[in-house]
């Protein structure tokens, strides 16, 4: 399914499209191409997450990642480097 985001750290650069961030892999899906920005993504469900609404974060390794749920942020913290290998 993935693979094509560009992924920094856990940021992706994202449009936003109708109030949702869109990855850019997946921008040319949608008909209107908006300013490119940058937001975290939840590494345990690769949802988009706008920072400063994230429903949890956490640091790790001197990062900070942002989840879309206080369930996802406990995944992850269970098993981080599961989370954090590049993915193919
Ligand atoms: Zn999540």
């Amino acid at each position: 399914m993935r693979g094509n985001e560009i992924i920094k750290g856990n940021l992706i650069q994202a449009f936003l499209y109708n109030g949702i961030a869109i990855p850019v892999a997946r921008a040319s899906l949608y008909p209107v191409t908006r300013e490119v920005i940058e937001m975290a993504m939840d590494p345990v469900c690769n949802m988009v997450v706008d920072e400063k609404k994230a429903a949890a974060t956490a640091d790790y390794k001197g990062k900070t990642y942002y989840f879309c749920a206080p369930g996802c942020k406990k995944a992850f913290l269970q098993n981080p480097e599961k989370y954090l290998k590049p993915s193919k």
